[in-house]
């Protein structure tokens, strides 16, 4: 088992060159494109604080997967190792990652066409692998990088839908709304699920 954690010992090996920016780190681009997903589990806790009081707690479980997948990809990144998390649920490979991300997906599997950015994530991540000397030949073998934006972005939106539905099935005297951080007009914003009206103050309580 050990010998998962050694440096190198992954079979796969993405289209960005080993070490070529810093010595420590194998992948440097395919290692920080993760960061969204440990800067923004913090900022969801505190927008989805409401709805996590209000309709179901069990969405910070959620946050805190999705911060685990990104530190484990980061490391397998930049070390390019298997690595073998201790409590046994996540064995980390980049097909164990796509698929943990894919079944994120799978409760909004209604909305994927519109999705584009599934699709998208989809498309770089296989053509990462598949075209990666013309990806070197223009000095561009980030697509995997990008892979990992648009994979955050997408199971981001997919969980906020989720959210959503099951907000507006299980509370929908608490008038449930889809709303956009840090301004509600801003379409680029940050979407997320706000509980404004608490049916009574039983409710408060649960
Ligand atoms: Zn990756």
């Amino acid at each position: 088992m050990w010998s998962h954690l050694e440096r190198g010992s992954s079979p796969v090996d993405w289209c960005e060159s080993n070490y070529s920016i810093s010595p420590v780190i194998a992948e440097f681009v395919n290692t920080f494109s993760n960061v969204l997903f440990f800067l923004f589990p913090p900022v969801l806790m505190h927008l989805f604080q409401e709805y996590s009081k209000f309709c179901n707690p069990a969405i910070n479980i959620l946050w805190v997967l999705l911060m685990v997948v990104g530190i484990s990809s980061a490391y397998f990144h930049a070390t390019l190792s298997l690595v073998v998390i201790s409590t046994g649920f996540l064995v980390m490979h980049p097909a164990a990652n796509a698929f943990a991300l894919m079944t994120l997906i799978v409760p909004s599997i209604g909305f994927l066409f519109k999705e584009l950015h599934t699709f998208l994530a989809l498309f770089c991540w296989v053509i990462d692998r598949l075209f990666c000397d013309a990806w070197l030949s223009i000095d561009f073998p980030y697509m995997h990088g990008v892979w990992h934006i648009l994979i955050f972005i997408a199971s981001y939106t997919a969980l906020v839908l989720w959210a959503y539905i099951n907000a507006v099935e299980e509370r929908p005297e608490q008038k449930p709304q889809l709303r956009y951080w840090p301004r509600n007009d801003f379409e680029l914003g940050v979407p997320y699920v706000s509980i404004k009206k608490p049916y009574n103050k039983q409710d408060l309580n649960i």
